[in-house]
This record gives structure tokens, sequence and C-alpha cells, in this order.
């Protein structure tokens, strides 16, 4: 497995690739991985020739700083997960190499799909999200990139910016994978104490019984029950329980049953923020 952290190099490789009319698959991470990553990898191997993991703590997509520094960092260990999978290149760029200027900003505007849920509860976020993204298609141009349904909002996001730079890129999005208690897999549960950890199961199961009271009763009832469960998990608040358009992320306040809907939750269970979502039709 190769590993690159100076851009120059890395684009050399890719080229050489390319003009071998070799495939290439894009697995963006922030590192600290687990299994859920480890499917985006596997699932690029089978459609591309060659795949490129990039791990990489995007500063500029924290609004909160504190969360940006204690981020699990791991990369001894992420190497020998992504080395075992057989992946093929990794990219572990510092900081200065992806910001060589410090006081370069980016806007971005994707409309109403940013300005719902994460868009209005991480200011910035995805600004940063796309400032990346973008750096990363055009040093990498690949030929598909790989994004866990985890992070429901940002792939569709993802999707947006692929289309606005007119790349060519196919945004491929993977199903969430979880623990065996049915928590989503996230960096972020390498942080959760013992007991937390525990509190966070509670997530899918809520969830799950949510959505059964979103096909029977509606949404409100379902966000009245949500409420009230994240109320009973000690050191757990909800910041928001939505039920949202699959396709477009319109929010909705009553379910309509020929509309494929999502519904997406965020927890804060102790200092820790998790996230996670359910197709619900
Ligand atoms: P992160 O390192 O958290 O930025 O995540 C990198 C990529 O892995 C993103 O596309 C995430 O959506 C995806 N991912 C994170 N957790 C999971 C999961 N449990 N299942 C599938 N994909 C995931």
């Amino acid at each position: 497995m190769l590993i690159f952290t100076k851009t120059a190099e890395l684009s050399a490789f890719l080229s050489e690739k390319k003009s071998q009319g070799k495939s290439i698959g894009f697995v963006p991470t922030m590192g600290a991985l687990h299994a859920g990553h480890m499917s985006l990898v596997e699932t690029s191997k089978r459609l591309c020739d060659l795949t490129l993991c990039s791990i990489f703590v995007n500063p500029t997509q924290f609004n909160d700083k504190t969360d940006l520094a204690n981020y699990p960092r791991m990369p001894e260990k992420d190497l020998g997960l992504l080395e075992s999978a057989a992946c093929d290149a990794v990219f572990m760029p510092s900081v200065e190499e992806m910001y060589p200027d410090p006081a370069e900003k980016a806007v971005f505007d994707f409309g109403a799909l940013g300005r719902v849920l994460e868009g209005v509860h991480r200011p910035g976020h995805f600004n940063g999200v796309a400032q990346i993204v973008k750096r990363f298609f055009e040093l990498i141009g690949p030929d598909k990139a790989f994004f866990g349904s985890k992070d429901y909002q940002q792939a569709m996001i993802v999707k947006a910016l692929a289309k606005q730079m007119h790349s060519g890129i196919e945004i491929v999005t993977c199903p969430i994978l979880r623990e065996p208690d049915g928590l989503a897999m996230s960096s972020r549960n390498a942080l959760l104490s013992r007991e937390e950890r525990q509190a966070a199961a509670e997530i899918p199961v809520m969830m799950k019984e949510a959505k059964e009271i979103v096909l029977s009763r509606g949404i409100a009832p379902a966000k009245a029950f949500i409420r009230d469960r994240v109320a009973k998990v000690p050191g757990m608040k909800l910041e928001y329980y939505e039920v949202a358009d699959a396709e477009s992320l319109a929010l909705q306040e009553t379910f309509n049953p020929s509309v494929s809907s999502v519904s997406l939750i965020a927890v804060f269970t102790g200092k820790i923020r998790l996230i996670d979502n359910l197709i619900l039709n």
C-alpha cells in the first residue's frame, strides 16, 4: 500500500495510473477508521481498478474547536486496517498541504439543502466539507467517490457539489454499518464512556419505534415520542428529530406515504454529538 503526504507526489502517481486506463475510486475519511469506513473501501475495490483512501481531519468543517481538538486520531491503526483491506493507496496530507493559504475562503451555496438539519445546527460545517471535498476532487479526479449514508445530508451535499463542479465524478452512497446493538458506527463512538455508550444504544431503538409511529399515527406523535424517550436517558439531549423528503430533505409536517421519507436525529450523549437516520418508506 502506497502512502502519500504530498499533493505533487499523489498527482504524479494518479496521472500514471490514469494513463494506463485505470479507474480511480476515492474514499475520503477523517480517520479513526471502523468497519463502516472499510465497507466504503471494499465497495470501491469492487467497482474501481484502484482505490485511494484519504485520512484528513479537516479543520474547516468543525464549527466547534473543542470537537476538532478531541477528534480521535490513530493513524497507525488506520494504516493497518487499510493494509489488511488491500487498499491501494492512502493520502494523509498535513493541514498546510491542503490549505497553503489559510486566509483563503470558499463560499458555497446548496440552496434549501444547506439550510436544514446539520446546516442549521452546525453553521459553516457544509461549507468546510465542500471546501475540502472540492479540493480533493480537483486534485484526485476520481471516477467514483464513496460516501456513507450515515451522513445522509452530507452525501446529498457532495452530490450537489459534484454536479456544480461539472466534475463527472459519480458519487456512490453506501449503507450505514451498525454495531451489533444497532448503534451506527462512528469514529466519535470511541469518545463515549461506558455509560454513554450504553445510553447511545437507545438511539437506533427509539428511531425504529418512532418509524412505526410515523407510519401509523404521523410525524407529530413520533416527535413527541422521541422528545420523551431522549429526556428519559440520563445525559442525553436532543438537538433535532425530523422527518424529511428522502430526495430533497425538505422537512415534512405530515407524513405522505407516496413520498419517500427519511427520519434524521442528532443527539448529545454527554458531550459527544451523534447523528443517525432511518429510511421510513
Ligand atoms: P468520517 O471519517 O466520519 O468523515 O467518515 C468518512 C466516510 O465514512 C463518510 O462518507 C461517512 O458517511 C462514512 N461513514 C461513517 N460512518 C459510517 C457507517 N457507520 N456506515 C457507513 N459509512 C460510514
